[in-house]
């Protein structure tokens, strides 16, 4: 294990992440490479009275760290037994590494649209991927946490071995430890049918509301989303969505094929598709094929609302604010949830709002006017939203919904503080 302090080669590399908005402001660094190492590193920062962080890979950096930040980027192991069909993925590995080692036991993951996102943070911070409508949370399907108390202690903690912790970490995600390794159920889905439909700026209202009404009649092994994106005009981009605020329905369906195909077949009628990539996947290729989101590191700035709907009549007032012609440019996506997201998790965890049937995310640079134009948005869709998810904060925001329901949010911290 290396500890790199300001001024240091080796530092301002360490510090740096997918999110370059914000930048951790770390005294020292820990580049650990084991649990070992972690336990280690937690007593280093307890010696000298530092408040201890943890990054993987930046993905989800909104507060910077000020003490000593534990960097697992080194911990990338990854064991799959095919028999209990579970994962074993130490702190620091990405959905890539996990899916790079399930792919070939035709078992997946429960992992979301980045597979450049870190499994472990993901997982405990709830974790909606492209299977979540059949089977839940990824938080709902983790097994086992090992974890370096701030004692410096290595602990398994299962739900057997110590229940309130391993309620509380399961969509509590942090303060309670660093994680050092998990293990995750996997499910045995080799291929998907999916991919995308994109709709032009004239289209964006009627698929918007469409989008909506065929929610209501897909099943559960199909899970979607509508992103709202101005593309840029570039070459990279693909010429009929090229300087285009266009709307991309990404689906994810792990049923039959022969009815995936059917299901997607009304989505052609809500508006001229600009383009349509539909087909068998991979379960390791889909996110990439599926989201095809930025893989390189950039400045982000954004939040979710967690609704019980998204009427109709939102519609017109959501696309002035977010849509082709509105003052400040912003990503938006819906995800749909339900299904299996709805129900309560064999083990009882701390994920809240889970009878929420949309997410909304607004994402935007960061900025004074784009957080005002993003509020506005929030504003709109306040008389449906439940909470935020913990997931996709991205930057610090007056918690205006809490991330958890009252009595969650109080058992959360009790359990902190003890
Ligand atoms: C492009 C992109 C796509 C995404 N797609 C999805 C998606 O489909 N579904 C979904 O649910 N989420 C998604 N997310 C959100 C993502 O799950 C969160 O941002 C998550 O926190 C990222 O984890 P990380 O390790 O990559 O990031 P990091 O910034 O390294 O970690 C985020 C936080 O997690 C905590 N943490 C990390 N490691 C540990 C540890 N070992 N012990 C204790 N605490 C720890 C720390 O508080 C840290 O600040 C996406 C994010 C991005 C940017």
């Amino acid at each position: 294990m290396t500890y790199l302090h300001p001024g240091e080669p080796g530092f301002e590399d360490e510090a740096a992440g997918f999110q370059t908005a914000f930048r951790h402001e770390a005294k020292v660094i820990a580049a650990v490479e084991n649990a070992e190492d972690v336990r280690a590193a937690v007593r280093h920062a307890r010696e000298r009275g530092l408040p201890v962080a943890v990054q993987a890979t930046g993905h989800g950096l909104t507060t910077p760290a000020t003490g000593l930040l534990i960097s697992t980027r080194r911990m990338r192991g990854v064991r799959v037994d095919p028999v209990t069909r579970t994962a074993w993925v130490e702190a620091g590995a990405r959905w890539k590494d996990v899916l790079a080692e399930t792919r070939e036991h035709g078992l997946a993951p429960l992992s979301g649209s980045g597979p450049g996102v870190g499994a472990v943070s993901y997982s405990l911070g709830g974790g909606v991927g492209l299977l979540a409508r059949r089977f839940g949370f990824a938080a709902d399907h983790v097994r086992r946490v090992e974890l370096v108390t701030e004692d410096g202690d290595l602990v398994e903690v299962t739900a057997e071995s110590d229940p309130d912790l391993f309620w509380a970490i399961r969509g509590g995600r942090s303060g309670f430890g660093v994680v050092t390794g998990l293990e995750l159920a996997l499910f045995p889905v080799a291929t998907l049918f999916g991919g995308g439909l994109y709709f032009g700026p004239e289209s964006l209202a009627d698929v918007l509301r469409g989008f909506r009404e065929w929610t209501a009649t897909v099943p559960e092994e199909l899970t979607s989303s509508i992103g709202m994106v101005p593309m840029p005009d570039v070459p990279g981009v693909p010429e009929p969505l090229r300087g285009k605020h266009v709307a991309h329905v990404r689906v994810a369906h792990s049923g039959d094929p022969a009815e995936g195909e059917r299901l997607v077949a009304p989505l052609r009628e809500l508006g001229p598709p600009l383009m349509e990539r539909f087909g068998e996947i991979p379960f390791a290729d889909a996110a990439r094929t599926i989201f095809s989101e930025p893989d390189t590191p950039h400045g982000y700035y954004g939040d979710t609302a967690l609704l019980t709907d998204f009427p109709a009549d939102t519609t017109e007032r959501f696309l002035e604010l977010a849509g082709p012609d509105a003052p400040i440019g912003l990503v938006t996506e819906i995800r749909h949830l339900g299904g299996a997201l709805s129900r309560p998790p064999e083990v009882p965890n701390a994920v809240s709002h889970r009878e929420a049937r949309y997410q909304l995310m607004v994402l935007s640079g960061p900025g004074a006017a784009e957080h005002a134009a993003q509020e506005e948005v929030f504003a709109e869709v306040e008389p449906w939203t439940l909470g935020r998810a913990l997931n996709f904060a991205y930057g610090d925001r007056p918690a205006v919904r809490a991330f958890h329901s009252p009595e969650v949010e109080r058992r959360l911290a009790e359990l902190r503080t003890r």
